[in-house]
């Protein structure tokens, strides 16, 4: 199928409800057309202007095709580039099989499952899980969340799992190493937006809760907390209400004036944080470094997808489409060293 202007414009007019009924049967649109996750990447590229990935230069010229796609060249910095170049089918051979990848990742699959069933290796089910789930961090800038929100922390062991040693020095030092606990500050409201954000280690600091606060919660939220010493500071200054709530269990009921009662707690944070850590059971066990793409995974599949593997495709590949630089974002982080 060759995309036009024309088709590609069509499907950007669609209303707010034709687009999620778009997305919800992109995975047939993508069976019927035979269309590859190559193909979808390049309609989602076409349907914005061609920027520069070495310097973000808009002024770019077409320059002619390779492989059937179109070639760029940057006017200021003379690069020349794909026009699928960073994203997240760069560099991917087997292209085709991505879609077919994604199901298996959200049948539950394992890396090795996944690998068996798409005829891949196992290192390239690994560099897929990991390409996609890179792809999806952008989405972790338009968290917010409204009403009653609730906040807490989450301490996981620190893991260098999959680590390879390149000396018997070096697995000794590794083994007698002791890591502090690794940090992840969780935040909810009552309308399923959930932020999952590996903050370090040891504790969350107050000035990261401060941080995230200040993107996500305005004077209009009530930031429900629990008697955190690191909690209670980073609140004192947000314009939001704030409820202390003392143990676990209570719950502070109010009447409020028009809308009923509303119930004050920590119950939502901490459930989801019992769901998390009941889903990555099935990981046994994940590398810290890894670990922002598992929290990110899980914050999509509450917020964004459906349970429903068959339209959950077209969403998951759609989101993981979205971020023109997923290839680049992927890259930084296999580079990152122990
Ligand atoms: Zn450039």
């Amino acid at each position: 199928m060759e995309y036009t202007s024309e088709n590609i414009e069509k499907m950007l007019a669609l209303t707010k409800e034709g687009k999620r009924e778009f997305l919800d049967n992109l995975y047939d649109f993508l069976n019927e057309n035979r269309l590859t996750a190559l193909d979808y990447q390049r309609i989602k590229i076409l349907s914005t202007a061609p920027i520069c990935p070495r310097c973000d230069c808009e002024y770019v010229t077409k320059a002619g095709k390779s492989d059937g796609r179109q070639v760029y060249k940057c006017k200021k910095c003379g690069y020349r580039f794909r026009e699928t170049a960073k994203s997240l089918v760069y560099y991917s051979h087997k292209y085709y099989l991505l879609v077919d990848y994604i199901k298996c990742m959200l049948e539950g699959k394992s890396l090795r499952a996944c690998a068996r069933e798409v005829g891949i290796s196992l290192p390239t089910s690994f560099k897929w899980r990991h390409k996609i789930l890179s792809a999806i961090q952008g989405l972790e800038g338009g968290i917010n969340f409204s009403g009653i929100t609730e906040a807490d922390e989450l301490l996981l062991q620190y893991s260098e799992k999959g680590r390879k040693f390149k000396s018997l020095e070096e697995k000794e030092q590794a083994m007698n190493t002791v890591h502090p606990n690794v940090a992840v500050l969780v935040m909810t409201d009552r309308e399923g937006n959930l932020l999952l954000k590996h903050t370090g280690e040891n504790r969350v600091q107050n000035t990261q809760i401060k941080a995230e606060l200040k993107r996500r919660v305005s004077e209009k939220n009530l930031i429900c907390f629990k008697p955190n010493e690191e909690f209670q500071q980073a609140v004192k200054e947000s314009p939001s209400k704030k409820v202390l709530v003392k143990s676990p269990t209570e719950k502070i009921l109010v009447r409020r004036k028009t809308k009923g009662l509303a119930v004050y707690s920590v119950n939502v944070v901490e459930k989801k944080i019992t769901n998390f850590l009941i889903w990555m059971m099935r990981f046994r066990g994940v590398a810290t470094k890894y670990l922002q793409n598992y929290l990110m995974w899980f914050v999509v599949m509450n917020k964004y997808l459906k349970d429903e593997v068959e339209s959950d495709i077209g969403r998951l590949l759609n989101l993981s489409s979205h971020d023109r630089w997923a290839w680049e974002r992927y890259f930084r982080l296999i580079k990152l060293k122990y």
